[in-house]
């Protein structure tokens, strides 16, 4: 079976691994570099450059640890920390690129275009050639959406891209934005010590989120300077030399000296020839998929952002591990994401897994919500970040986790638990039972399920009484 990958992000090379392993003759073609933009431009990079955040977000904690500065407080040198950005996305390309070359699969680099069903031209510096295929895999991702109303010159506005080609701090930065990139990268600069406007087009930041979950991240960000600014619909964003106006539909405006445009990615499908096959895109431009991955073209799958969804570099590669079995017919059952969690790199961290409160309300489910602070656990205690709280959604009846979410120091590992416990479809009494280490965050999720069992026996008990 010869099996041909275009792209080699997550989705693209969790996919060849796959094949690979299964004994298909695959062939990947990547037009940037291996890793794609998840490692090269996105997840990777903006990961490190929230690593410094986190080490100035303990900096402000330093003193009440007991640690004295002598020269004041350190200061972020921009262009080193993103050239070690750029370190650590190269490092980790190269260690995708030494996976590959331990195995059979040949990568090709250049633009892949389908040219007709069953076979693609590859383009790069030395010409064109054609690769014929019986499989095809497209998993070429996505890019941040410039809106029309934006002109992004990359001196004055930019994407999150461009970050890491900035040479210097921007004295006051508008975030144009607040879902998780707005956030993470608001996070960021106001780490650096930049005064930074956080303009978001709902009543909240993250407004994915729950309500009550994004308020403490609201508070962490006003309580270290940020300007947020909601229902700000943002209409229109010029620059000239002296810096730039943002103004929303409601006629409000807004003056910096860039512009930070974090308003989502789109599906790229720019120039792949999908109209040589029957493939279909939706109204965003991904590219329309089953549960199997499988396109409406015949022998076609789509995967990762180029498919839409979860826009995860964690569900990209499930989706491009799952493809690679259907199409080698090693599978066939359908590929559920359900519980994969998902983390906001703020200070605190957000974490969701399976369902929310809020999604849970949006469609009238009825569930039992429970609320725990985060504020004594020992462990925040001794990080000194003690703003947060665990949040278990669980089917009323039963008892079953069904998801919730975790705002508070190092949520993005605690979730993997929950995450697991939703994925199992596990009664709250089992994680009320786990044992956990003392001290540790996972602690706190021990202590949530244990008022969830709580809750459930007073009501069981009253339910009796007044029987
Ligand atoms: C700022 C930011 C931060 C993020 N942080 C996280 C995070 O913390 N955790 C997380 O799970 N996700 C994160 N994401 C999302 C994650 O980066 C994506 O979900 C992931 O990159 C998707 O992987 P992919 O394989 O679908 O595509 P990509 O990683 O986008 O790779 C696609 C590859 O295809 C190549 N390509 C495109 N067209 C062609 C063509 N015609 N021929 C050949 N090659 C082609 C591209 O060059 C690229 O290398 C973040 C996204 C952004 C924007």
């Amino acid at each position: 079976m010869r099996l041909v990958i275009l792209g080699a992000g997550p989705a693209g090379y969790a996919a060849a691994f796959a094949a690979c392993a299964l004994g298909a003759d695959v062939v990947v073609v990547e037009d940037r570099g291996l890793g794609g933009n998840c490692t090269l431009w996105d997840a990777i990079p903006s990961k490190t450059l929230l690593h410094t955040a986190s080490v100035m977000a303990a900096v402000d904690r330093a003193e009440q640890l007991g640690i004295q500065f002598e020269h004041g407080r350190p200061r972020v040198d921009l262009l080193r920390t993103v050239a070690h950005a750029r370190y650590v996305a190269t490092h980790q390309s190269r260690g995708i690129r030494d996976r590959l070359e331990a195995t059979t699969v040949r990568v090709v680099n250049g633009h892949g275009r389908i040219v007709e069903a069953g076979k693609i031209a590859v383009s790069s510096e030395h010409g064109e050639v054609e690769l014929g295929y019986d499989r095809l895999i497209v998993a070429t991702g996505a890019a941040p959406w410039e809106p029309p109303f934006a002109s992004v010159d990359r001196v004055r506005v930019f994407t999150p891209r461009d970050v890491l080609t900035m040479r210097e701090l921007p004295e006051h930065l508008l975030v144009v934005g607040a879902g998780p990139t707005g956030c993470e990268y608001a996070e960021f600069f106001l780490s650096c010590g930049v005064r930074v406007t956080l303009l978001s087009a709902r009543e909240q930041v993250l407004p994915g989120e729950d309500r009550d979950v994004a308020e403490i991240v609201e508070e962490s960000f006003l309580g270290r300077g940020a300007e947020l600014q909601f229902r700000a619909r943002v209409e229109s964003v010029d620059a000239d030399d002296t810096g730039v106006r943002v103004t929303t539909a409601d006629g409000r405006s807004f003056a910096g000296s860039c512009a930070l445009i974090c308003m989502g990615m789109r599906p790229d499908t720019a120039d792949l020839g999908l109209d040589a096959l029957a493939a279909e895109t939706d109204e965003r431009g991904a590219i329309r998929v089953d549960d199997n991955l499988c396109t409406t073209a015949a022998g076609v799958y789509a995967v990762g952002d180029v498919a839409g969804g979860m826009m995860l570099a964690s569900t990209a590669a499930m989706q491009g591990r799952h493809a690679a079995l259907h199409a080698l017919g090693a599978t066939d059952g359908v590929l559920d994401l359900h519980f994969v969690p998902w983390t906001i790199f703020t200070q605190p961290e957000v974490a969701s897994t399976g369902l929310t409160a809020g999604a849970a309300a949006l469609v009238g489910r009825r569930v039992d919500v429970t609320k725990h602070s985060l504020h004594a656990n020992p462990r925040s205690v001794i990080s000194g970040s003690t703003q947060g709280m665990i949040k278990l959604v669980t089917e009323p009846e039963s008892g079953v986790l069904l998801g919730g979410s975790i705002v508070g120091y190092r949520a993005s590992e605690t979730i993997t638990a929950l995450a697991l416990a939703v994925k199992a479809g596990l009664d709250v009494d089992v994680l009320a039972d786990a044992g956990t280490v003392t001290p540790a965050m996972s602690e706190s999720l021990q202590r949530a399920a244990e008022k969830a069992v709580t809750t459930r026996l007073a009501r069981a008990a009253s339910g009796l009484r007044s029987a």
